[in-house]
């Protein structure tokens, strides 16, 4: 093959794996970053969840007080009930005692509610508790396995630093132009080969990058020379399969 579009070749080869390396180094830190988030909303399930338990007994423990306060109300009551000088008084003192222990048992229903409603956030804040016993594991493994993998990812991309280096050094200066400003766009893939389609002339020729159909000059052109060509429609540069690697595509 034409030396300097097998230089660029050999270069496209070094940047896909390139972009292979960092898109899995990017999906090893987004692991971690997503388990990290996953913790974090279980923290603040339980955080709220744990308010509302607060919250409950704060109201269960209120209703408790109010409500020794009206039973001693209630106590005080029945010894003015004895110290009754008329049968109205009497009947008075009755009434009020009647109307207090009525009350009373209202209070007492609420506060029993409160306390069981406490009881079940509570149990919902302790089971939050465990899930997050979990996920926090969950994260020291992934964080582990990660920053091993990591190390070793970022060891690869700096020998293919290396190798891209090497590989950039044997393209043309103009060429390496070119292909430094098209291989961002398309992920390292700045070449596409020129797709032949049909057995017999005239031939169909399509970009192998955009599927776009292609002018027969490039091909043509290509045949006889080391010519940096590149596709109308996406930019990319194109070359031919080089001879006995694969017949045309149908
Ligand atoms: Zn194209």
């Amino acid at each position: 093959m034409a030396k300097m579009l097998a230089a660029l070749l050999n270069l496209q080869s070094v940047e896909r794996q390139i972009a292979a390396v960092r898109e899995r180094l990017t999906g090893r830190k987004n692991a971690v970053v997503s388990q990290q988030a996953r913790l974090d909303k279980f923290k603040a399930d339980w955080k709220a969840s744990h308010e509302k338990y607060l919250n409950r007994r704060k109201d269960s423990d209120r209703l408790a007080l109010d409500l020794k306060a009206k039973e001693e109300q209630v106590g005080k009551l029945r010894t003015s009930l004895n110290s009754a000088k008329t049968n109205k008084e009497y009947a008075a003192i009755l009434t009020q005692i009647n109307t207090f222990k009525a009350d009373n048992a209202k209070v007492e229903d609420a506060a029993l509610r409160m306390i069981q409603d406490a009881e079940t956030v509570g149990a919902e804040a302790d089971a939050i508790q465990q899930q997050i016993a979990g996920e926090q594991t969950r994260l020291e493994e992934i964080e582990k396995a990660s920053a091993q993998e990591i190390a070793r990812l970022t060891a690869m991309l700096e020998d293919l630093t290396a190798q891209r280096t090497e590989a950039a050094g044997l393209v043309p200066r103009d060429a390496l132009a070119i292909f430094d400003r098209i291989a961002p766009t398309f992920e390292g893939e700045a070449m596409a080969v020129i797709e032949i389609h049909g057995r017999k002339p005239p031939h169909e020729y399509i970009c192998g990058g955009c599927y776009m159909s292609l002018n027969a000059e490039h091909a043509n052109i290509l045949r006889s020379r080391d010519e940096l060509r590149t596709c109308d429609n996406c930019g990319r540069i194109l070359y031919l399969q080089p001879q006995g690697e694969g017949s045309p595509a149908q």
